[in-house]
């Protein structure tokens, strides 16, 4: 009977031993496969990151190519040409030049200050009246264009009556003789525009979103680099990699002609 007792105690004991190694080996193989999928999850996870690294560098090296290819085949000259550079310095090759397809600038999303006389590249109107479409959407206003496309003798009459150098180009070097450029809401002072919470919430807008319509603040950078005063309201179409390079660099665009000249 005795026996019997002992015998059943290490039948139990036996039977809890095997219980708890039962356990302890559920538990360690359990760790083993977590730790193992984990491992292959891991690999997996490293060589979709790798490839896409790989992928990154491969498109940033191609995008360097082709900007370089882009920058070197830029058309910074010619007078018809998107991105013609002019300044207080360099002035149009003809300096009487006119554009050839001229437009009239009003639409129901912009306002000509003018009464309908004023005119613009068609280019630049396309995109201006796409950008002023969003303005209305973003605002519920119009943009409103106080001065577009300046012909030779107009910027004569405006400089030989009242616009002094910081201000206004000399006749057949004003980037509104281009019919690429536009003054928007109020050609005022930098002063103004930094003084009105409208007009910085309007600056603001143009900002975030000329670019994506290729038209680039041109004078932002006081008169040292740019020739004249800070302009927030002077906006001036170029082409759309331009626009992004320049934004993207935070050059103006004499700036990025002084590089040029440079290479
Ligand atoms: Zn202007």
């Amino acid at each position: 009977m005795i026996k019997n007792k002992i015998n059943l105690k290490n039948k139990y004991l036996l039977f809890m031993l095997f219980i708890i190694f039962l356990f302890i080996f559920f538990f360690l193989y359990r760790d083993y496969k977590l730790k193992e999928t984990t491992n292959i999850r891991l690999n997996n996870i490293n060589k979709l990151l790798n490839k896409e690294k790989v992928e990154e560098i491969k498109k940033l090296k191609n995008n360097i190519k082709n900007k370089n290819i882009f920058l070197k085949n830029l058309d910074l000259k010619t007078d018809s040409s998107l991105t013609k550079f002019v300044s207080a310095k360099v002035p149009f090759n003809n300096k009487k030049y006119i554009p050839e397809n001229l437009v009239s600038i009003s639409t129901e999303f912009i306002i000509d200050w003018k009464w309908w006389v004023q005119k613009l590249r068609k280019e630049a109107k396309e995109a201006l009246n796409n950008m002023a479409k969003n303005y209305y959407r973003d605002t519920w206003k119009k943009i409103i264009v106080v001065s577009a496309y300046r012909s030779y003798l107009y910027q004569k009459w405006i400089k030989d009556r009242w616009c002094p150098d910081n201000l206004c180009a000399k006749a057949g070097y004003s980037e509104h003789q281009s019919g690429l450029a536009v003054d928007l809401w109020a050609a005022s002072t930098n002063n103004d525009w930094n003084k009105s919470k409208v007009f910085k919430s309007r600056y603001k807008w143009l900002k975030d979103n000329a670019y994506k319509y290729w038209f680039t603040n041109t004078y932002q950078k006081w008169i040292d680099i740019d020739t004249y005063d800070i302009e927030p309201w002077h906006w001036r179409y170029v082409w759309e990699k331009l626009a992004k390079y320049l934004l993207d660099n935070n050059l103006t665009i004499a700036q990025f002609y002084n590089k040029m000249e440079q290479h």
